[in-house]
């Protein structure tokens, strides 16, 4: 599942600290992650994207966090939401491709040829999918207030609280444990 999940790599471009500084990073305004990403996106083949595209990529960002903002408080997206994410998945045209599995059959829509505009119509597709699989239930914020990373929960219990037990998770046992000495 991990693969189909790209929209969760585009909501984590936007970095906070989770230690509490105050700092955060738009790591889609720096080319060092730019550079970076289109790696580990394979997108290594398209130039490098223009201030529009960036812009594009820092709104459905903005929209896909938006909405997790609700879902993860019990609410469901608006009309309007759901509007202009399908206007971002309508950005390039896909076909149906009927594809054989090792026992059943799955519809697969492919995108005609590789651009940052189907990029970015995959991203929210990837997105959209996290509903119609009803996954979006396990997408969580980080219980880190200051992390504010966004993970899929794919634990068995879906108890998952903290992006990372070695980072935020241990942060707050450390806390905690801080609190426990003061109150002695
Ligand atoms: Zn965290």
């Amino acid at each position: 599942m991990a693969n189909d999940m790209i929209c969760l790599d585009i909501i984590n471009t936007m970095w906070y600290d989770y230690r509490g500084t105050g700092k955060s990073e738009d790591r889609l305004t720096n080319p060092k992650w730019i550079e970076y990403f289109m790696k580990d996106w394979n997108l290594t083949h398209l130039s490098y994207p223009s201030d529009e595209t960036i812009k594009e990529l820092q709104n459905l960002r903005q929209l896909m966090r938006d909405i997790l903002q609700k879902t993860t408080q019990n609410q469901l997206p608006s009309t309007d939401e759901l509007m202009k994410l399908n206007i971002f998945m309508d950005k390039a045209k896909r076909s149906p491709v009927l594809i054989k599995k090792e026992d059943h059959f799955e519809l697969e829509l492919v995108s005609d040829k590789q651009s940052w505009s189907t990029f970015i119509s995959e991203i929210a597709l990837s997105f959209s999918e996290l509903f119609t699989k009803n996954e979006y239930k396990r997408v969580k914020f980080c219980k880190n207030e200051d992390c504010r990373w966004v993970f899929h929960d794919n634990t068995k219990n879906g108890r998952k609280h903290w992006c990372s037990s070695d980072t935020c998770g241990n942060l707050s046992r450390v806390r905690k444990h801080r609190d426990t000495l003061k109150e002695d």
